[in-house]
Protein backbone atom coordinates (compact mmCIF):
# COMPACT_ATOMS: atom_id res chain seq x y z
CA UNK A 1 0.00 0.00 0.00
CA UNK A 2 2.62 2.20 0.86
CA UNK A 3 6.13 1.96 -0.52
CA UNK A 4 9.00 3.55 0.57
CA UNK A 5 12.19 3.70 -1.91
CA UNK A 6 15.77 3.71 -0.94
CA UNK A 7 14.96 7.52 0.83
CA UNK A 8 17.40 9.59 1.73
CA UNK A 9 17.09 12.91 3.24
CA UNK A 10 19.91 14.86 4.67
CA UNK A 11 19.65 18.15 6.57
CA UNK A 12 23.57 19.88 6.40
CA UNK A 13 26.02 16.80 7.02
CA UNK A 14 23.40 14.99 8.92
CA UNK A 15 21.62 11.79 7.10
CA UNK A 16 17.90 12.24 8.96
CA UNK A 17 17.27 9.30 6.12
CA UNK A 18 19.58 7.04 5.10
CA UNK A 19 18.39 4.75 2.37
CA UNK A 20 15.10 3.73 4.00
CA UNK A 21 13.08 1.12 2.27
CA UNK A 22 9.67 0.08 3.39
CA UNK A 23 6.57 -1.83 2.79
CA UNK A 24 3.77 -0.84 4.50
CA UNK A 25 0.60 -3.18 4.29
CA UNK A 26 -2.51 -2.12 3.61
CA UNK A 27 -4.95 -1.96 6.70
CA UNK A 28 -1.84 -2.38 8.75
CA UNK A 29 -1.11 -0.21 12.14
CA UNK A 30 2.62 -0.25 11.70
CA UNK A 31 4.74 1.62 14.47
CA UNK A 32 8.15 3.65 13.49
CA UNK A 33 9.75 2.95 16.73
CA UNK A 34 12.92 4.41 17.45
CA UNK A 35 14.72 7.13 20.03
CA UNK A 36 14.56 10.85 19.26
CA UNK A 37 16.14 11.75 15.83
CA UNK A 38 16.83 8.89 14.68
CA UNK A 39 14.75 10.43 11.45
CA UNK A 40 11.25 8.31 12.53
CA UNK A 41 8.80 12.31 12.09
CA UNK A 42 11.04 12.87 8.89
CA UNK A 43 10.31 9.25 7.50
CA UNK A 44 6.39 10.23 8.23
CA UNK A 45 6.58 13.40 6.68
CA UNK A 46 8.09 11.96 3.33
CA UNK A 47 4.72 9.74 3.36
CA UNK A 48 2.57 12.40 3.73
CA UNK A 49 4.35 13.75 0.79
CA UNK A 50 5.52 16.98 3.03
CA UNK A 51 9.15 16.32 3.07
CA UNK A 52 11.19 16.59 -0.35
CA UNK A 53 13.88 13.73 -0.37
CA UNK A 54 17.24 14.37 -1.79
CA UNK A 55 16.78 10.65 -3.34
CA UNK A 56 14.17 7.51 -3.08
CA UNK A 57 10.60 8.08 -3.59
CA UNK A 58 7.75 7.18 -1.55
CA UNK A 59 3.98 5.83 -3.33
CA UNK A 60 0.59 4.75 -1.88
CA UNK A 61 -0.73 2.75 -3.69
CA UNK A 62 1.53 2.98 -6.68
CA UNK A 63 1.12 6.86 -7.20
CA UNK A 64 4.11 9.32 -6.04
CA UNK A 65 3.04 11.32 -2.91
CA UNK A 66 4.97 14.53 -4.02
CA UNK A 67 2.17 14.60 -6.98
CA UNK A 68 -0.82 16.02 -5.27
CA UNK A 69 -1.46 17.80 -1.87
CA UNK A 70 -2.33 15.78 1.19
CA UNK A 71 -5.75 16.87 1.12
CA UNK A 72 -6.25 15.14 -2.31
CA UNK A 73 -4.19 11.68 -1.45
CA UNK A 74 -6.98 11.21 1.28
CA UNK A 75 -4.31 11.40 4.12
CA UNK A 76 -5.51 11.92 7.83
CA UNK A 77 -3.29 12.71 10.29
CA UNK A 78 -2.89 13.63 13.96
CA UNK A 79 0.02 15.41 16.16
CA UNK A 80 1.18 15.75 19.23
CA UNK A 81 -0.12 19.02 19.74
CA UNK A 82 -3.33 18.83 18.28
CA UNK A 83 -4.49 22.48 17.42
CA UNK A 84 -8.30 21.87 17.68
CA UNK A 85 -10.51 24.99 15.93
CA UNK A 86 -11.12 26.88 19.24
CA UNK A 87 -14.41 28.35 18.36
CA UNK A 88 -15.77 25.03 17.29
CA UNK A 89 -17.58 22.33 19.32
CA UNK A 90 -16.76 19.07 19.02
CA UNK A 91 -19.32 17.68 16.52
CA UNK A 92 -18.26 20.92 14.84
CA UNK A 93 -14.38 19.69 14.58
CA UNK A 94 -14.67 16.52 13.36
CA UNK A 95 -17.13 17.46 11.14
CA UNK A 96 -14.59 20.17 9.42
CA UNK A 97 -13.29 18.18 6.66
CA UNK A 98 -17.57 16.90 5.75
CA UNK A 99 -18.05 20.08 5.93
CA UNK A 100 -15.62 22.11 3.69
CA UNK A 101 -16.77 19.24 0.89
CA UNK A 102 -20.26 20.20 1.37
CA UNK A 103 -21.07 17.05 2.64
CA UNK A 104 -25.04 17.04 3.07
CA UNK A 105 -25.92 17.44 6.78
CA UNK A 106 -27.53 14.63 7.04
CA UNK A 107 -24.84 12.51 6.40
CA UNK A 108 -22.38 14.87 8.31
CA UNK A 109 -24.03 14.07 11.71
CA UNK A 110 -24.34 10.35 10.46
CA UNK A 111 -20.51 10.18 9.90
CA UNK A 112 -19.80 12.41 13.03
CA UNK A 113 -22.23 10.23 15.29
CA UNK A 114 -20.96 7.04 14.21
CA UNK A 115 -17.11 8.41 14.88
CA UNK A 116 -17.74 10.28 18.32
CA UNK A 117 -19.10 6.86 19.19
CA UNK A 118 -16.45 5.31 18.77
CA UNK A 119 -13.80 7.18 20.43
CA UNK A 120 -16.76 7.49 23.42
CA UNK A 121 -17.27 11.49 23.09
CA UNK A 122 -20.97 10.69 22.35
CA UNK A 123 -21.92 13.07 25.39
CA UNK A 124 -19.29 15.58 24.39
CA UNK A 125 -20.49 17.32 21.09
CA UNK A 126 -21.66 20.29 22.33
CA UNK A 127 -18.86 20.88 24.43
CA UNK A 128 -15.76 22.88 23.35
CA UNK A 129 -12.12 21.63 23.11
CA UNK A 130 -11.23 23.82 26.12
CA UNK A 131 -13.84 22.12 28.16
CA UNK A 132 -12.23 18.30 27.20
CA UNK A 133 -9.62 17.00 29.00
CA UNK A 134 -6.14 16.25 26.84
CA UNK A 135 -7.17 12.51 26.30
CA UNK A 136 -10.22 13.38 24.94
CA UNK A 137 -8.82 16.10 22.84
CA UNK A 138 -6.62 13.28 21.22
CA UNK A 139 -9.69 11.14 20.10
CA UNK A 140 -11.46 13.99 18.82
CA UNK A 141 -8.60 14.65 16.74
CA UNK A 142 -8.65 11.10 15.71
CA UNK A 143 -12.35 11.38 15.23
CA UNK A 144 -12.09 14.29 12.99
CA UNK A 145 -8.88 13.05 11.31
CA UNK A 146 -11.18 9.97 10.66
CA UNK A 147 -14.36 11.58 9.04
CA UNK A 148 -13.05 11.89 5.57
CA UNK A 149 -12.61 8.62 4.94
CA UNK A 150 -8.68 8.80 4.83
CA UNK A 151 -6.80 5.85 2.87
CA UNK A 152 -4.16 6.67 5.08
CA UNK A 153 -3.89 7.57 8.93
CA UNK A 154 -0.60 8.92 10.05
CA UNK A 155 0.13 9.99 13.70
CA UNK A 156 3.13 11.37 15.24
CA UNK A 157 3.29 10.75 18.65
CA UNK A 158 -0.24 11.55 19.45
CA UNK A 159 -0.24 10.75 22.78
CA UNK A 160 3.24 12.00 23.65
CA UNK A 161 2.01 14.78 25.40
CA UNK A 162 -0.17 12.77 27.94
CA UNK A 163 0.20 11.34 31.33
CA UNK A 164 0.85 7.45 31.59
CA UNK A 165 -2.36 6.45 32.57
CA UNK A 166 -4.27 8.58 29.76
CA UNK A 167 -1.71 7.31 27.46
CA UNK A 168 -2.22 3.32 28.12
CA UNK A 169 -6.38 4.54 27.64
CA UNK A 170 -6.15 6.17 24.05
CA UNK A 171 -3.76 2.86 22.91
CA UNK A 172 -6.82 0.91 23.58
CA UNK A 173 -9.01 3.59 21.81
CA UNK A 174 -6.61 3.71 18.92
CA UNK A 175 -6.56 -0.24 18.88
CA UNK A 176 -10.37 -0.54 19.00
CA UNK A 177 -10.62 2.45 16.18
CA UNK A 178 -8.53 0.45 13.87
CA UNK A 179 -10.17 -2.91 14.59
CA UNK A 180 -13.34 -1.35 13.51
CA UNK A 181 -11.92 1.10 10.52
CA UNK A 182 -9.16 -0.59 9.44
CA UNK A 183 -7.66 2.55 7.89
CA UNK A 184 -3.55 1.71 6.92
CA UNK A 185 -2.04 3.72 10.14
CA UNK A 186 1.31 4.24 10.66
CA UNK A 187 2.43 5.40 14.27
CA UNK A 188 5.42 7.33 14.89
CA UNK A 189 6.79 6.53 18.72
CA UNK A 190 9.63 6.43 21.14
CA UNK A 191 8.63 3.88 23.32
CA UNK A 192 8.37 0.55 22.98
CA UNK A 193 5.50 -0.57 25.19
CA UNK A 194 3.15 1.45 23.50
CA UNK A 195 4.55 0.16 19.68
CA UNK A 196 4.44 -3.64 21.04
CA UNK A 197 0.87 -3.01 22.44
CA UNK A 198 -1.11 -1.19 19.62
CA UNK A 199 1.19 -1.98 16.50
CA UNK A 200 0.41 -5.35 14.46
CA UNK A 201 3.89 -4.39 12.65
CA UNK A 202 6.87 -2.85 14.41
CA UNK A 203 9.87 -1.05 12.19
CA UNK A 204 12.90 -0.09 14.53
CA UNK A 205 14.81 3.16 13.36
CA UNK A 206 18.27 4.27 14.34
CA UNK A 207 19.84 6.77 12.97
CA UNK A 208 18.19 7.23 10.26
CA UNK A 209 18.54 3.64 9.36
CA UNK A 210 15.79 0.83 9.75
CA UNK A 211 17.49 -1.59 12.00
CA UNK A 212 14.58 -4.25 11.86
CA UNK A 213 10.64 -4.88 10.86
CA UNK A 214 8.23 -7.60 12.03
CA UNK A 215 5.32 -8.09 13.76
CA UNK A 216 5.98 -7.46 17.58
CA UNK A 217 6.10 -10.87 18.59
CA UNK A 218 9.23 -11.91 16.20
CA UNK A 219 10.63 -8.32 17.64
CA UNK A 220 10.23 -8.99 21.12
CA UNK A 221 11.26 -13.09 20.71
CA UNK A 222 14.60 -11.45 18.91
CA UNK A 223 17.94 -12.30 20.97
P1 LIG B 1 12.59 11.61 15.36
O1 LIG B 1 11.20 11.83 14.86
O2 LIG B 1 12.99 10.18 15.36
O3 LIG B 1 12.85 12.25 16.69
P2 LIG B 1 13.32 13.42 13.26
O4 LIG B 1 12.92 12.78 12.00
O5 LIG B 1 12.44 14.47 13.82
O6 LIG B 1 13.59 12.30 14.35
O7 LIG B 1 14.75 14.07 13.11
C1 LIG B 1 15.88 13.31 12.68
C2 LIG B 1 17.07 14.20 12.77
O8 LIG B 1 16.99 15.22 11.78
C3 LIG B 1 17.21 14.91 14.11
O9 LIG B 1 18.58 14.89 14.47
C4 LIG B 1 16.77 16.31 13.83
O10 LIG B 1 17.44 17.22 14.64
C5 LIG B 1 17.09 16.48 12.37
N1 LIG B 1 16.12 17.38 11.72
C6 LIG B 1 14.81 17.15 11.57
N2 LIG B 1 14.21 18.16 10.91
C7 LIG B 1 15.18 19.06 10.67
C8 LIG B 1 15.22 20.33 10.01
N3 LIG B 1 14.10 20.87 9.48
N4 LIG B 1 16.39 20.97 9.94
C9 LIG B 1 17.51 20.43 10.46
N5 LIG B 1 17.55 19.24 11.07
C10 LIG B 1 16.42 18.56 11.19
P1 LIG C 1 -8.03 18.12 7.58
O1 LIG C 1 -9.36 18.51 7.04
O2 LIG C 1 -7.08 17.62 6.54
O3 LIG C 1 -8.11 17.23 8.78
P2 LIG C 1 -7.43 20.06 9.52
O4 LIG C 1 -8.84 20.18 9.88
O5 LIG C 1 -6.53 19.30 10.43
O6 LIG C 1 -7.35 19.46 8.06
O7 LIG C 1 -6.81 21.48 9.34
C1 LIG C 1 -7.06 22.27 8.23
C2 LIG C 1 -6.09 23.42 8.30
O8 LIG C 1 -6.41 24.29 9.41
C3 LIG C 1 -4.65 22.99 8.50
O9 LIG C 1 -3.81 23.77 7.69
C4 LIG C 1 -4.41 23.22 9.97
O10 LIG C 1 -3.05 23.51 10.20
C5 LIG C 1 -5.27 24.42 10.24
N1 LIG C 1 -5.72 24.46 11.64
C6 LIG C 1 -6.12 23.45 12.40
N2 LIG C 1 -6.49 23.88 13.61
C7 LIG C 1 -6.32 25.21 13.62
C8 LIG C 1 -6.53 26.26 14.58
N3 LIG C 1 -6.99 26.02 15.80
N4 LIG C 1 -6.24 27.52 14.20
C9 LIG C 1 -5.79 27.77 13.00
N5 LIG C 1 -5.57 26.86 12.05
C10 LIG C 1 -5.82 25.59 12.35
Amino acid sequence: MITVTNARKRYGSFAALDDVSLDIPKGSLTALLGPSGSGKSTLLRSIAGLEALDSGSVTIQGRDVTEEPPQRRGIGFVFQHYAAFKHMTVRDNVAFGLSIRRRPKAEIDKKVGELLEIVGLEGFRHRYPAQLSGGQRQRMALARALAVDPQVLLLDEPFGALDAKVRTDLRQWLRRLHDEVHVTTVLVTHDQEEALDVADRIAVLNKGRIEQVGDPVALYERP
